[in-house]
């Protein structure tokens, strides 16, 4: 069997279970989950994600609409936008595509959010709760990853488990998650020590950085698993992990690609938030 984890047909594999989720929902209530996405701007990789959110929410069965708000727009008609989806009680799950145009506050923004509709999981409702125990909806990213893992049965109790990157939405959800499983994590940033040695010493590593093949193949240790959260868009146009993958498959025994591993997992989990959202709200 290939030590290389199948991140596409898993996360089909997931939309097919929201799928399900969502019928079974519509049976009992007449009415299907709604995700509204609000677009500030022109980014063409945000235009691009968006566009992603709404072809899959299709899929599953998923209501999807996206608000579409000049880049000018004022800070105040923005938290109105928001307020007005906060109480429209057809829209279940909600998030503000980032970034979001300089002049506005990220922070006040995402946290405007009602919680019980953050599908991002990154309001601090939801994330004080993912640190004290589980919230209802979690970050995307990060619980995609632990499905990729719970779906390859990896026990990850007692294990050594280095994630490197710090972010709020990957490095450190990732840390909380993998020590609720009971693995013992260590967390590496830009100015960790020795990088090399805590990777090396890792049962799991966890590599979020942003920096193309930084996480050198020969530092992975026999057995290892990997897991390449890292999307780095190259000169030549394609894409690179933070993982020097043709060396680390060498050594790991189960090993995400770049691109085909987390990346899918991502909208796939934020389909799954949007239906649990739906449920809370709807049963
Ligand atoms: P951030 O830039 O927010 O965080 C990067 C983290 O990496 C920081 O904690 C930083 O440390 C650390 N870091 C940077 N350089 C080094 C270094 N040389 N050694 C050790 N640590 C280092 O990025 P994100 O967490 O948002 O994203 C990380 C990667 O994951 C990116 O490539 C992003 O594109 C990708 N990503 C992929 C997603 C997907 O769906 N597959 C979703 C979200 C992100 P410090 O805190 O000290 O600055």
């Amino acid at each position: 069997m290939s030590n290389i984890i199948d991140g596409k047909g898993i996360a089909k594999s997931v939309r097919e279970d929201v799928a399900k989720g969502v019928e079974e929902l519509k049976k009992k209530t007449g009415k299907v989950p709604k995700l509204s996405v609000i677009l500030v701007g022109e980014d063409p990789a945000s235009k691009v994600y968006v566009g992603h959110k709404s072809k899959f929410s299709a899929e599953v069965g998923i209501d999807s609409d996206t608000i579409k708000l000049p880049a000018d727009t004022p800070q105040d008609e923005l938290l109105g936008v928001i307020d007005k989806l906060n109480a429209d009680k057809s829209v279940h799950g909600l998030l503000v595509q980032l970034p979001v145009p300089d002049h506005l506050d990220t922070e006040l923004v995402t946290q405007r959010i009602a919680p019980e509709k953050d599908v991002d999981g990154i309001t601090y409702p939801n994330f004080g709760r993912l640190l004290t125990s589980e919230a209802d909806l979690e970050p995307c990213t990060p619980s995609g990853v632990m499905e990729l893992l719970k779906r390859h049965n990896v026990d990850l109790k007692g294990k050594a488990a280095t994630i490197v990157g710090r972010s709020n939405i990957v490095g450190k959800p990732i840390a909380l998650m993998l020590m609720r499983n009971h693995a013992t994590i260590t967390i590496c940033h830009s100015r960790t020590t020795d990088l090399e040695r805590r990777v090396k010493e890792a049962d799991i590593v966890v590599a979020a950085t942003g920096k193309a093949e930084m996480i050198k193949g020969s530092w992975i240790k026999k057995g290892a698993i990997v897991i390449d959260v890292g999307v780095n868009r190259m000169e030549d146009g394609k894409l690179k992990g933070d993982v020097e993958f043709d060396e680390a498959v060498k050594n790991a025994s189960l090993i995400t690609p770049v691109p085909g591993g987390v990346g899918p997992m991502t909208i796939a989990m934020l389909l799954n938030n949007t239906l649990k959202a739906a449920n809370k709200a709807l049963l």
